[in-house]
């Protein structure tokens, strides 16, 4: 049997290490890696069945302009030029690249290089946009850096966790199993603060059902009550932070624990346990997921939460972080390039002197001097015909983002749409006018950076397919195409990793410099067998933060306006995963055994709802919204609130008519991460 090949799972971002052994040319057996610093050898269902997935069921093998299959040169050059008319007839804020949590780090920093210094315009967002930016948001306010100032170790030593918004049993299980070995090991206190009681609940040691979008209330009363009892830390929030005026005043009025238990509509006694656990437990680890980030309130509740951990000196110290983990395997990585539209690389912003440090760095004919589009208004400039070249990569907005009826009408009529994916059809590239056959897990190679900054080597163990080629390869042709041969005369990953972290550590003596020097030299052979690790040390154990007085912020936060049913939607919809699939199902839905957990799309709501719209179990469902409707199976639970109702996002048009919740949500985001809001959208249900 061949000898395994270390490489990292194709999922989410807890970034697990696989050994992956192949068996055939397209077939392979999977295990857990056991030296992986995330897992230890374990895997969840979802990676414990790649192997059945890696078939070419549905592949994109061939370049394709329209309906016709076309060689590499014709499809690259029409790319190319394409995109340097549109840029020379409208300028460079004429065209965009929406890219993905699912591109290897040196694909970011490529796509990121062509657009940012090159075109001259920052119209590059992820689908990332969708998942983490306002945790971006937030660190970036609190700490003057995007920081997680925290790792996995962090479980293992922390003796209270707080679950803020996450289903982390079901979307991070191997957290989740970390945290209950924990819990067995050391009797790690476990509290869930969701409105919806799922799998991560059982088990728990307090469940807050709170209401939905109630987070910045409850972590200001929380606050509030720390303060009151004597928990602030005086000592840390003299040296370390620093309060807006009337921060305090703020705290201290209206947040006590009986207006607080109201406004999250929480039972008091219960919230009082959480109070006084939280309060009595210094190793504390708050971590947040989409429940906080995906919210038009998003960044605010992301501070709510920094700010409790701030106050109480709760952070830089083992066991004790505020800790927002991410979806994608590589929506980090994005984040170390600049791989959003309001970011440079090396998590600089477009300050006037970062920009010219990159452009020098880069010696960019061309650098973007602002922040691009991000998501949700990149696809409203395509729909108002602002954008008249798009490029997407690995992403299928069509599905994902929200009001998606509307963005599937702006790729029917951009001008002209690339599509460069693993897969044939999808509901976006059904409106390409050329798509190109990327290279798909297993077949790819490069680097990742998982939840707690672990940068981790995706290693290929197939040969490519049919004519696919590397994302990284793709856009280099297409930027040499373009006119920039010499800046894009990369051979292998490896020249892109090093320049990366070359980039780094240029003129830059931010926290990262020190480890990615020495990969700034690193060779072939070296990056080859390149082992999983982690930039240094606990970040802000020195107390000093990335701001220029080196003190953290607290923020003044808002709460939502918490709006009750209305007439036409009496209901509120929130959106989310289910256990075994993963995004749009390309993947996991080629796996037989992961369709078992949840056949169909359901939609999750209270007997109380259910009773009152005369619904049973297993009936079938419209749920409307303003936006659009789909059809959903009734699943009726009593872990759902009166009054809100639950849907998954993983069916699109490919699989089935039905189970369409990208049709559903508001296209509204934060305002200051750009983050669209899922959870919390008016709905109604009807029986059909
Ligand atoms: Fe893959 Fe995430 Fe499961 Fe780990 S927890 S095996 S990274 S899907």
């Amino acid at each position: 049997m061949a000898q395994a090949i270390r490489t990292t799972c194709a999922y989410c971002g807890v970034g697990c290490g696989i050994a992956a052994t192949p068996t055939g040319p397209r077939s392979v057996i999977i295990k857990g890696d056991e030296a992986h610093p995330a897992n230890g050898g374990r895997l969840c269902s979802k990676g414990t069945h790649l192997g059945e997935t890696v078939a070419l069921t549905g592949r994109l093998l061939h370049p394709m302009i329209g309906k016709r299959r076309a060689g590499w040169d014709k499809a690259l050059d029409l790319v190319a030029r394409k995109f340097r008319e549109t840029i020379e007839r409208h300028g460079p804020d004429s065209v965009a690249f929406y890219v993905s949590g699912q591109l290897l780090t040196e694909d970011y920093y490529v796509a990121n290089k062509l657009m940012k210094g090159f075109i001259g315009s920052a119209n590059i967002d992820t689908n990332s946009r969708l998942c983490m930016s306002s945790a971006v948001a937030g660190h970036n306010r609190a700490f003057g850096e995007d920081v997680v100032p925290a790792s996995y170790d962090d479980l293992e030593q922390a003796d209270l966790i707080v679950l803020v918004g996450s289903n982390t049993a079901w979307c991070h299980p191997i957290v989740y199993q970390r945290i209950q070995a924990a819990r067995a090991a050391r009797g790690t206190k476990l509290v869930v603060i969701d409105p919806r009681r799922t799998e991560t609940c059982e088990g728990a040691d307090i469940h807050l059902p709170i209401r939905p979008g109630s987070d910045v209330a409850l972590m200001t009363g929380l606050l509030a009550w720390c303060d009151a009892q004597g928990v602030i830390d005086p000592a840390y929030l003299a040296d370390h932070v620093n309060a807006p005026d009337g921060f305090w005043d703020h705290v201290r009025t209206g947040h006590d624990l009986w207006t607080t238990a109201q406004s999250c509509d929480i039972d008091p006694a219960l919230l009082k346990q959480f109070f006084e656990l939280f309060a009595a437990t210094p190793r504390t680890v708050t971590l947040f997921s989409q429940g906080i980030n995906q919210s038009i309130r998003g960044t605010d509740q992301v501070n709510a939460i920094i700010n409790v951990h701030l106050a109480t000196g709760r952070i830089g110290k083992p066991g004790a972080a505020p800790f927002s983990i991410t979806g994608q395997p590589n929506a980090m990585g994005g984040r170390e390039v600049g791989g959003l539209a309001s970011t440079l690389a090396a998590h600089m912003d477009f300050a006037p002197e970062n920009v010219a440090r990159v452009g020098r760095f880069w010696a960019a004919p061309q650098m973007a001097t602002k922040p691009g589009l991000k998501a949700v208004d990149l696809f409203r400039a395509i729909d108002e015909g602002r954008i008249k070249a798009l490029w997407i990569m690995a992403t299928n907005p069509a599905v994902s983002l929200p009001d998606a009826g509307r963005v599937r009408d702006a790729l029917e009529a951009i001008p002209f749409l690339v599509v460069s994916d693993i897969i044939a059809d999808t509901d976006s590239s059904a409106h390409a006018h050329v798509r190109l056959p990327a290279a798909g897990w297993g077949e790819k190679d490069g680097t990742v950076t998982n939840s707690d900054r672990t940068i981790s080597r995706q290693r290929p163990f197939m040969a490519l397919p049919g004519e696919a080629r590397p994302d990284w390869w793709i856009i280099t042709q297409v930027a040499r195409r373009m006119g920039w041969k010499n800046a894009f005369a990369y051979d292998r990953p490896a020249d892109i990793w090093r320049e990366h972290a070359r980039l780094t550590a240029y003129q830059n003596d931010g926290q990262r410099l020190l480890n990615l020097r020495a990969q700034a030299v690193i060779g072939n052979d070296a990056y080859d067998a390149m082992d999983s690790f982690r930039w240094g040390g606990t970040p802000f154990a020195d107390g000093r933060f990335s701001t220029p007085d080196g003190k953290a912020r607290l923020v003044l936060t808002k709460q939502m306006d918490l709006q009750g049913p209305l007439r036409d939607w009496p209901l509120t919809l929130n959106t989310g995963r289910y256990r075994d699939q993963w995004h749009t199902m390309t993947r996991t839905g080629l796996a037989p055994k992961l369709a078992r957990h949840r056949e169909e799309p359901l939609v999750d709501i209270h007997p109380r709802d259910a009773d009152a719209l005369g619904l049973a179990d297993r009936d079938l469902a419209r749920v409307s919204t303003a936006q659009g409707n789909s059809l959903f199976r009734v699943s009726i639970s009593d872990g759902q609130r009166p009054g809100e109702i639950f849907t998954p996002i993983h069916w699109t048009d490919q699989i089935s008519s039905g189970g369409r919740t990208g049709l559903l949500p508001r296209p509204l985001v934060d305002p200051h991460s750009g983050q669209p809001g899922f959870k919390s959208t008016p709905a109604a249900v009807q029986k059909v």
